[in-house]
């Protein structure tokens, strides 16, 4: 696999999903091992483990004081697109902006500017299982030259036990939102958190349905989300990555658990 750019600068505005703020971001295209990395405030921030600064309820990277909030959606857009090399430049708000709540839009925008450069793509195969785990909820890796994603979950509410397995199809995955649960508003809001969340842009769940019009756009939406954001966490390794994974209760903390273990052994496992 080739390295990838995009072909010309593109532009995407919003609000932050959890800061609330007006955002205003542009990607730009970059040359060979660039890598991808954010910049703002005069600072490159680039989007690796050593630069996360928080996953509670959202991946936020930042560096010299200087914090990018809730990257985790453009980056499963760019990992399913291989997009190996990009600056995306904040130039209003601290936040990327949430959209409709999935990759959807990002997705849209990209597809046909995505271009192949001269030089292969790095990609993290795993050759022995990893496992991380945290109380009840765990995420194991298995040796795979596929990249397949299986999340259970067990949700209060109607919704119950979902379980579902990714296996290469975007469309399956990139059109699920964000979501919450009508019961944890309170606690969102109580941390400061979810000031621009709305029926627009997350999928609020309550007892007995969804407060969304229209309701839920694939019938398992919930678990299909998280795997998009694992499929964005892992893109902090710098590099695509084949494996089977099985994340049972995950959410950006255990990702993150996961992204750091395997970048601990990338040396001796880099192809
Ligand atoms: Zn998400």
């Amino acid at each position: 696999m080739k390295q990838r750019t995009v072909k010309e600068r593109i532009d995407f505005e919003g609000v932050g999903i959890h800061t609330g703020e007006r955002s205003r971001i542009v990607l730009h295209p970059e040359p060979e091992n660039t890598g991808v990395r954010f910049y703002r405030n005069g600072v490159y921030i680039p989007a690796l483990p050593e630069f996360v600064v928080n996953t509670f309820h959202s991946t936020d990277l930042g560096s010299e004081g200087v914090v990018v909030k809730t990257v985790e959606h453009l980056m499963a857009t760019l990992h399913l697109l291989g997009v190996s090399n990009l600056t995306v430049e904040v130039l209003e708000g601290s936040e990327i902006p949430i959209l409709d709540g999935s990759g959807y839009l990002y997705y849209r925008e990209l597809k046909d500017k995505v271009v192949k450069q001269t030089e292969d793509a790095q990609i993290l195969k795993i050759e022995e299982p990893v496992v991380v785990e945290r109380g009840d909820t765990y995420i194991k890796v298995l040796p795979c030259s596929c990249f397949e994603i299986t999340y259970e979950g067990e949700f209060e509410t109607y919704l119950g036990k979902q379980r579902y397995t990714f296996r290469g199809n975007v469309r399956d995955i990139i059109l699920a939102r964000t979501f919450c649960f009508e019961h944890e508003i309170e606690f969102i809001r109580k941390n400061g958190l979810g000031k621009g969340g709305s029926l627009e842009n997350t999928l609020v769940i309550g007892k007995e349905g969804v407060y969304n019009e229209g309701g839920l756009r694939y019938q398992d939406e919930p678990v299909r989300h998280k795997v998009l954001d694992l499929i964005g966490d892992l893109y902090l390794l710098g590099m695509s990555v084949r494996g089977k994974f099985i994340s049972y209760k995950g959410g950006h903390t255990l990702n993150f658990e996961l992204v750091k273990a395997l970048y601990k052994n990338l040396a001796s496992v880099r192809v």
